[in-house]
């Protein structure tokens, strides 16, 4: 069953570190407490929380009474599952969590990583789905008829089912479904008969899902579902792949939040816009959301999505400049105090900065477009700069002095190109700002 623990349920911890000691047949053949061991041949988990394995490492030893035709069968076991995600069965040498591999009359596990030596019995060695269902419940998984929404798929005869073995109907009301759908498929549900008192049915099918009623209990191959929640848990072989994003062309001057698409989105742990780090939310396994970094530099942009499979190709982004040119500061402008006034443009474009008055006439109509009309009756230019590489240009501006009190000056920039010097020059929106 695939639904995985992070966190220890508080009444099974004691059983959990009970479990610690179970290294002799002795504690074997006893029943814990909080625990039921299981009738010989079935595939089982005991109902410890646990966690996943840190980095899908599981560090594993085997039990003297493992011989070499059993240990081959758990090593192609080990591989169906490290050949499909991220996970790694590693011999134990010095790491403090790790597995004791057993031969047993049945199958059982704790759930997940439980801290410190935990104990793996396995029967069914030659059945390899078999010793896969037990692995999974060593990564974290349990069955999944214990799922909490499972009534809604499966009607539990609990009259039919050994008593022994009730345990393993129980829901999981904690368990992490991932939102997936239930999945009757999975190398983690059990089969109409299992646990039942003389081979009774334990488990139906509820409409619609009849024609599910032979599916479940299969033991062939980890289903779809299967494969989707291990990837959730400890991520693919093979790392993101982003194939769109929107916009894939932002200005530099007000960059929005850019929605990449792709797969594996959701394993992201880090996002690199060119070389900077940048933040990101999963959306969907599909979706992935990042900010890039106020003000880019203009030019292709390189997105590299990373995950602990390692970098994406880079997808390619283009930020550019602004055309018309794009001028912001504040309403009022004091004559003692400066202010900061901004022009977006393009990078490396000369920004000439005019300033009108009220009462003054024009001097030059015509030659610079200020779109004021006969409102604008002279112009002066004020300052003059180069746009950095975002496109940015700031300019501290303070009140001339002279000027009366409440009096409005409009302020206007035109922006070119030296190297290609153009008529008409490219004009900014206007500001009127007022003198105090
Ligand atoms: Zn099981």
């Amino acid at each position: 069953m695939r639904i995985l623990l992070s966190t220890c349920v508080l009444a099974l911890c004691a059983a959990a570190s009970a479990q610690r000691l179970a290294v002799d047949d002795a504690v074997l053949l006893r029943p814990y407490a909080g625990c039921v061991l299981m009738a010989g041949g079935s595939p089982h988990a005991r109902l410890f929380g646990g966690q996943a394995w840190q980095n899908g490492v599981v560090p594993y030893a085997l039990h003297a009474s493992v011989t070499p035709a059993m240990a081959q069968g758990l090593a192609a076991a080990m591989q169906e599952l490290s050949s499909r995600v991220r996970v790694q069965f590693v011999p134990h040498s010095t790491q403090t969590d790790y597995v004791l591999v057993r031969d047993a009359s049945i199958n059982s596990s704790p759930i997940g990583r439980q801290g410190g030596m935990q104990t793996l019995f396995v029967a069914n060695w030659g059945t390899r789905f078999e010793v896969v269902h037990a692995l999974m419940h060593v990564l974290g998984f349990w069955h999944e008829h214990q799922r909490p929404d499972r009534d809604t798929y499966v009607q539990v005869q609990q009259a039919n089912i050994d008593p022994a073995r009730a345990v393993e109907f129980s829901l999981v009301p904690l368990g992490n479904t991932y939102g997936q759908p239930y999945d009757f498929a999975s190398v983690m549900h059990f089969g109409a008969t299992e646990g039942g008192i003389n081979g009774a049915t334990t488990i139906v099918a509820l409409p619609p899902n009849q024609s599910q009623q032979a599916t479940m209990g299969q033991r062939t191959q980890l289903s779809v579902g299967d494969l989707e929640v291990l990837r959730r848990t400890y991520g693919s072989l093979q790392p993101p792949v982003v194939t769109g994003a929107a916009p894939s062309v932002v200005p530099s001057y007000q960059t929005p939040a850019i929605t990449l698409t792709g797969a594996r989105l959701d394993e992201t742990s880090r996002v690199l816009f060119r070389s900077t780090v940048v933040n990101f939310q999963v959306l969907s396994s599909t979706q992935l959301r990042v900010t890039p970094p106020i003000l880019p530099a203009i030019g292709p942009a390189p997105i590299t999505v990373e995950s602990g499979a390692g970098p994406s190709q880079a997808f390619v982004i283009q930020v550019n400049g602004i055309d018309p040119p794009r001028f912001e500061g504040p309403p009022v402008l004091n004559t003692q105090v400066q202010f900061p006034f901004r022009v977006y443009s393009d990078a490396g474009r000369y920004n000439l900065l005019l300033a009108a008055f009220d009462n003054v006439p024009s001097v030059a109509p015509g030659i610079v477009s200020l779109g004021l009309g006969n409102n604008f009756t002279s112009y002066g230019e004020v300052a003059i700069g180069i746009a950095d590489a975002s496109g940015l240009w700031t300019v501290n501006l303070q009140g001339p002095t002279g000027v009366g009190s409440g009096r409005q000056i409009w302020l206007q920039t035109v922006v070119f190109d030296p190297a290609n010097f153009t008529l008409p020059l490219s004009s900014s929106n206007v500001l009127a700002v007022r003198v105090f």
